[in-house]
């Protein structure tokens, strides 16, 4: 389905069935765009002379699919923490998918990149958990014709590291690829992980207008 702008749009018309909270973060080098990127995802915008992100935050977005689940969606951004090598593992516990973002046009970026799949890789083996790690190349605008020049660099590493679900190139500026990014992600929830919809928990009686692009809530909070 999709309206007059263009967004796809699903409503939501009867009682969900089943309902997940589902808890994503994002990591990454200061400045890759990982701000940019829920700022795409929230409001469809972009802003070019955006300063960095001040204050841990994250937004909440209900998702709906398929008519009968309902997705609670919480995104972390950082608070720009990372600059200080200042992250620790609270920002990403019991996540159930981390987004990593480098940017295509800056090698350093990408070798940040490696460091955070490390670390959570770490992390995952000590906590016994799950999570989805998904690899995010951003600003893909400034490529000229698609190709970085650490092509090679990031085929290996793709090749070495299959515990990363998917690949994107991406870029927050031009609106490419950044819903198929969350929608790969609920799209992908194991059936097992949803619980029976209780309408009592779950604010009766409210009116829930949900779909992609616009069912968001936007929230933050202090991190600590
Ligand atoms: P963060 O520190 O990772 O949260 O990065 P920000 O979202 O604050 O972005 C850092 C800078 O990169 C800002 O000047 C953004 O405008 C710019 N930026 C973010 N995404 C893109 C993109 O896709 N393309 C381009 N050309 N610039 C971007
Ligand atoms: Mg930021």
């Amino acid at each position: 389905m999709s309206n007059s702008d263009g967004k796809s749009h699903c409503m939501l018309t009867t009682k969900p069935e089943r309902v997940v909270d589902y808890k994503i973060v994002l990591l990454g080098e200061t400045s890759v765009g990982k701000s940019s990127i829920l700022e795409r995802l929230q409001h469809d915008t972009f802003n070019d002379s955006k300063s960095s992100t001040i204050g841990a935050a994250f937004i909440s977005k209900k998702v709906i699919k398929n008519e009968t689940d309902l997705i609670n969606l919480q995104i972390w951004d950082t608070a720009g923490q990372e600059r200080f090598h200042n992250l620790t593992p609270l920002y990403y516990r019991n996540s159930n998918a981390a987004i990593i973002v480098f940017d295509l046009t800056n090698l350093e970026s990408f070798k940040k990149a490696e460091y955070w799949i490390g670390e959570l890789n770490e992390y995952i083996e000590a906590d016994g958990g799950d999570m989805k790690i998904i690899l995010v190349g951003n600003k893909l605008d400034l490529l000229e014709n698609g190709e970085c020049r650490y092509e090679e660099e990031i085929r290996s590493f793709l090749e070495n590291h299959k515990e990363i679900a998917q690949f994107f190139r991406a870029s927050a500026k031009n609106n490419i690829m950044i819903r198929e990014i969350f929608e790969y992600i609920t799209d992908g929830i194991d059936a097992s992980m949803f619980n029976k919809f209780l309408e009592d928990s779950h604010n009766k009686g409210d009116l829930i207008d949900l779909n992609f692009n616009v069912g968001t809530s936007a929230a933050s909070s202090c991190q600590c």
